[in-house]
Order: structure tokens, then sequence, then C-alpha cells
């Protein structure tokens, strides 16, 4: 029998786990079976995924860095990659705005409901308010201080120091680059075939995707809250899940228009890292995926793909600047404000760097929307009322993240003249069919 393709089975692995939620949700005691005995396999499949970050990043990084084997080849790459990436945000929060005012899903909360959802919520989203409130304080160079780390071993021990990783393995390929080549060659030789090991790691363990994603989907249902509060919010998410979905049209046109690549062809090669991005709502958990999908399947080389990808992953969220556009226009609805022009565009401006500083893990846009209702003059009580219904939509905002990512990798390979025919290993072959 022919074996089933592997987002085929990641698929079935997430109806399944959200079917079993369901089901356990009705028993007595099945929810604390299912956070006892099932959701543990979730977080091992998360933890394997965090686990490989650091050491794909730096392996492919450095050895990306040094196949370009010219410095200015790497500035040109990276000045075009950043400039892609904010112009990608900026689309992402103007549509954002553009459906927030036109739908108003605000105006439709009753100051019942608002008041009922701030008095539930306000004591669990007072943590993301202290988080904010510690970003903000610092001056306004922190973040370029931040990227430098005082200690590589240090930085690599936190997955959140990400961009500080990226900093010193590109420092190490540009010093590759310039010492002689009988000194170099051995290194390179060495991040070769780490790297190789690293991506044969994470062919394991997307082995063990469908069950994991089944593990994190039913443990999801049963901690999820009433469904009442969904419909309450309903117009508030599906101006979200609208704009998301304009995103991703924009990402297959804008694909299509500057490589060429059909968009059956596209989604296909990135589909299986769209539903680990819905299954994990982390962009960086994902990260292992997105690189081998995009490198493997889309054809983007590593040298491309391996400057792109990770930066992206911490710096372009797309998804989570939208989210947070929706989402403080909404409040300000809700709580009857009337946002002036000069306000809503200085939430473009806040919102796109809200979501550079944002970290790739599940939540961290509720943090950074903190920083945009103030720049607003929203009350920040307002994170309340959306609270309940932030984890799905942060579940689909990260897929917008990661195709976001992807996306830019092909436009830039494509102007680099490095985007070619996909390449599946032949050790793959287990893996994929
Ligand atoms: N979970 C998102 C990501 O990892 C970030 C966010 O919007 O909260 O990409």
């Amino acid at each position: 029998m022919k074996k089933l393709a592997l987002h085929w089975k990641i698929l079935l692995g997430m109806v399944l786990g959200v079917i079993f939620g369901f089901a356990m949700s009705n028993f007595e005691g099945g929810k604390e079976i299912v956070q006892d005995w099932i959701k543990p396999f979730g977080t091992i499949f998360i933890n394997s995924l965090k686990l490989i970050a650091v050491p794909l990043i730096l392996g492919s990084l450095i050895k990306g860095v040094s196949d370009l084997k010219d410095i200015s080849k790497l500035s040109k790459m990276g000045g075009k990659t950043i400039l892609i990436y904010i112009f990608t945000t900026v689309i992402a929060v103007s549509i954002g705005l553009l459906l927030v005012n036109v739908i108003k899903p605000g105006n439709s909360i009753s100051e019942e409901t608002r008041t009922e959802l701030v008095g539930n919520y306000t004591e669990s989203t007072q943590k993301y308010k202290d988080e904010a409130a510690s970003q903000k304080e610092s001056g306004p160079l922190k973040a370029l201080v931040d990227l430098v780390p005082e200690n590589i071993i240090g930085a690599s021990s936190e997955n959140k120091n990400m961009l500080q990783v990226i900093f010193f393995a590109i420092f190490f390929g540009i010093g590759l680059i310039l010492i002689p080549e009988s000194k170099s060659k051995p290194v390179k030789d060495f991040f070769d075939g780490f790297n190789e090991v690293i991506l044969k790691m994470i062919d394991l363990i997307m082995l063990a995707a469908p069950y994991g994603v089944f593990a994190l989907l039913a443990a999801l249902v049963v901690e999820s809250p009433s469904a009442d509060l969904f419909k309450a919010l309903g117009w508030y998410a599906l101006t979200v899940l609208f704009g998301l979905s304009i995103m991703i049209m924009f990402y297959i046109t804008m694909v299509f228009l500057f490589t060429g690549k059909r968009p059956k062809t596209f989604i296909d090669g990135i589909f299986p890292a769209q539903l680990l991005a819905f299954s994990t709502s982390s962009s960086a958990a994902t990260l292992p995926v997105t690189m081998e999908r995009v490198t493997e399947h889309l054809g983007v080389e590593e040298e491309v793909s391996s400057f792109v990808l990770p930066i992206g992953a911490t710096i372009n969220m797309d998804g989570t600047s939208l989210y947070q556009a929706v989402a403080a226009v909404f409040i300000a609805q809700a709580f009857g404000m009337d946002l002036t022009l000069g306000v809503q565009l200085g939430i473009v401006v806040t919102a796109t760097l809200a979501s550079i500083g944002s970290a790739a893990v599940p939540g961290a846009g509720m943090v950074m929307l903190v920083i945009v209702l103030a720049q607003a003059g929203i009350p920040e009580a307002g994170l309340a009322l959306i609270f309940a219904v932030d984890r799905p939509l942060d579940m689909c905002r990260t897929i917008v993240n990661v195709t976001g990512d992807a996306t830019v990798s092909m436009i830039v390979a494509k102007s680099e003249d490095k985007l070619g025919e996909p390449h599946v290993k032949d050790w793959d072959d287990d893996y994929e069919h």
C-alpha cells in the first residue's frame, strides 16, 4: 500500500487530537487524564524541535555565510532581506487596520459583555503587562545592545537569545571567509557534516509529528474556555482570520510574480511547516521544519535559506503585526474611543516594531500588544477582552509568520539566482512518502 504523505499524517493527527479532546472533555476526570498522560507527549515533541533550533542556526548559518565567499554579497543580501521583511510587515499592519475600520468588530460588544470579559480575565493578563513593562523600561538602543552577546555559550543556552546566536554565527562565518582556504576548509567541512546531522535529526523528529500534534491539540481542546466567549468575540476573531487569509493570498501572489512558482507548488512545499506552526504556535519551534521544506522542497539554496529564515523567524511576524493592529483598534472601539488617522498611523509604526521585538513563541504577540496599546493611548485593561480567543488566533497568526518567512526567502533566492529545483535527499524517502 502506498504510504500516506507526511502532511496528511499530521493533519490526521490534528483532527483525531481535536476529536479525542472533545470526547475526553465530556467525561468526569477526562481533562485530567489528557493533561497527565497525553499533554506531556506534546511537550516532548515541542521540546525536541526547540532543541534543534540553536545547533541548526549555528551549523547552517556558519556554513551558509562562509559559502557566500564574499562579504559584499552578504551585506547586499542582508539589506534586501530586511527591507522586504519590513515591507511585508507594513502591508500586514495596513490590511489589519483597513479591515478593522471597515468591519468595526468592537461595536458589536455590548457594555455588559465588556465588563464581564474585563472582570474575568484581568488577572490572567497581568503577566503580559508585567513582561511588557520590563521591556519598556529599557533605553532606545537596548535592542542593538542585546544583539551582541557577551558570552556565546550563555547566549546559546536560551532559545530566546536567537538573535544573539545569529549574530555570532554570521560573525564567525565572516571570519571564515577572511582566512586562507587551507585553514578554513577543515572548519567548513566540519560544519557541513554537522549540518547534515542536524537535518537528519529533524527528519527523525518529523516522524513523530503526527503523534506530537495529536497530543498538543487534545490538550488544547480540554483546556479551552467555553464556546460562549468565542461567540461574543466572533467578529473580532473573524476580522483577524480574514486578514490572515488575505496575507496568505498576498504571499502566494508574490511568490508567483517574483519566482514563477505556482501556488500549488508553493503550498505543497510549505504545508507541513504550516501545520506545525498551527499546532505549536511557535515560529521558533517550527524553524527547523520551515528550513528543511524551503531548502529541499522549494528549491531555495541553503546559502539563502540559512540566512533569511532564522532572521525571519525572529524579526518578521506579519501575522502578529496584523493581529496587533486589529486588536488595538478593536479594543478602542469596544471602549467607545475614536482613533484619529494620526493615532492609526502610529499603530502602523509601533505594530511593525513590536512584531520585530516579539519572541517567536506562543503568546509573545500579546506581550508586545501591551506596548502598542500604551503608545496609542488605548486602555491596557482591554487585553482582558481578547484573552479568551488569543490561543486559537495565535495558532493561525503563526502560520502566517512562517509562510511570510518562506515567501521572502524564495524572493531573495530568486533575486540572487539561487532558486533551483527541489532536491529531496535520497535518505528522506522513508519519511516523505
Ligand atoms: N506565536 C507567534 C510566533 O511564534 C508569535 C505571536 O504572535 O504570539 O510566531
